[in-house]
């Protein structure tokens, strides 16, 4: 019993589901953490190697996202254990029966994450009739190809900008990861006159203090290629990238990327997170007292979910670009204002931001999570 509740705390989850269907070779799990404020949106994460931690992990961060961002919806998520790369036919296959053995727990709607997309979200929608991240042909807004998240993103880096009293237009921007996050933040930080002077893939890392060109990039990175491959400025070693001197670094890949034992090597004002938990919490906290702004990761790249929200409400494409600005911003400054008026971690006024609201939605329900 002890094991099976290990998770459980006060906000969650409801429920937590594993499925299993040894004719296709289907291993699943879903959390549904919180829905008091609606159904939960999470996307189906797909790997070899995920787990029910980290289900559970994703889940619980999505109910303070959807919350920070005040959608009409709880947090929750799903694992499909398996290679993303597999034939085609078999993945739609595993796809389809995830959707299948999940299809009567209506107080989740699935969205694309890692390893899963837009076609992936269409077999789901075929099957149990709702998924977010739809392909336009189904009523879907394109978050990846748009650049939702880097939208938001580069609005977020804005606000935060103005409260450390310097502009974006000359600020240098450091991008770790130039994938649909990285690559349209950095586009939609240059329209603003922010200069990329570094940036960097899974092959490869560039540093150009002059400033790089970022349609270059975009052209590079579409063609398939790295951005190593790109003649311009000086390459880096991957690990090189975090000292690079700048205004504003966003790590746009992987979780962890600042640590305890490279967090002192950051030459920067500002974090702004594409990544979801691209930090340690100690490495977190130690920039805060070192004088770093770090704008917590679940507030600066919600872009994404509220462009999936929108687009399940049947929101145009104008009318989710216009509710991510003004999310990310009006969210961005009231947590960053916050956490200065009580002299706390900006993470700190973004948790309880968040779980005051997921609270104050419980109080309104009959059972408190669902
Ligand atoms: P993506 O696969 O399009 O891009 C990831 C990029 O990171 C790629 O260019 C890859 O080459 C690079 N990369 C991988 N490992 C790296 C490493 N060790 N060093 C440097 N670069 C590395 O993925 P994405 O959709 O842009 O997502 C990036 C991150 O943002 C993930 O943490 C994801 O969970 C998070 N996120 C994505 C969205 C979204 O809307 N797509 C929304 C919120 C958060």
């Amino acid at each position: 019993m002890e094991d099976a509740f290990r998770f459980a705390d006060e906000l969650g989850p409801a429920k937590i589901i594993h499925v299993h269907e040894p004719g296709v070779g289907l291993r699943g799990t879903l959390v549904v953490d919180n829905t008091a404020a609606g159904p939960a949106i999470g996307g189906l994460r797909m790997a070899p190697d995920v787990s029910t931690q980290e289900c559970f992990r994703l889940a619980r961060a999505m109910t303070l996202k959807n919350a920070a961002a005040g959608l009409p919806h709880g947090g929750g998520k799903s694992v499909l254990y398996g290679d993303p790369g597999m034939p085609v036919e078999r993945k739609e296959r595993l796809v389809r029966a995830m959707a299948c053995a999940l299809g009567d727990v209506t107080d989740y709607i699935f969205g694309p994450d890692m390893g899963t997309d837009e076609t992936c979200m269409a077999w789901v929608r075929s099957e149990i009739g709702r998924a977010v991240g739809l392909p336009r042909e189904i009523g879907g807004i394109p978050l990846d190809e748009l650049g939702a998240t880097g939208f938001g993103l580069a609005h977020a880096c804005d606000v935060a900008a103005a409260r450390r009293g310097f502009p974006l237009a000359g600020a240098r921007v450091v991008v770790q990861g130039l994938g649909s996050v990285g690559l349209h933040a950095a586009r939609f930080l240059a329209a603003r006159g922010a200069v990329l002077v570094a940036a960097s893939d899974s092959r490869g890392a560039i540093h150009d203090p002059k400033g790089l060109d970022v349609e270059a990039l975009a052209a590079l990175k579409r063609a398939g290629r790295s951005v190593a491959e790109h003649g311009a400025g000086r390459p880096l070693a991957a690990d090189g990238l975090i000292a690079v001197e700048c205004e504003i670094w966003i790590p746009a890949a992987r979780p962890d990327a600042i640590r305890e034992d490279n967090a002192a090597q950051l030459r920067a004002r500002l974090v702004v997170p594409g990544a979801n938990i691209p930090a340690t919490p100690g490495a977190e906290r130690w920039l805060h007292e070192h004088g770093v702004l770090f704008v917590p990761d679940f507030i600066a790249n919600a872009g994404g979910v509220i462009c999936a929200a929108m687009e399940y409400h049947g929101a145009s494409q104008r009318a989710a670009f216009e509710a991510i600005e003004e999310k990310i911003r009006s969210n961005t400054d009231a947590v960053l204002r916050e956490s200065e008026r009580r002299g706390v971690p900006p993470r700190e006024a973004a948790v309880e931001l968040a779980v005051s609201r997921v609270k104050r939605a419980m109080g309104w329900r009959r059972w408190s999570i669902f």
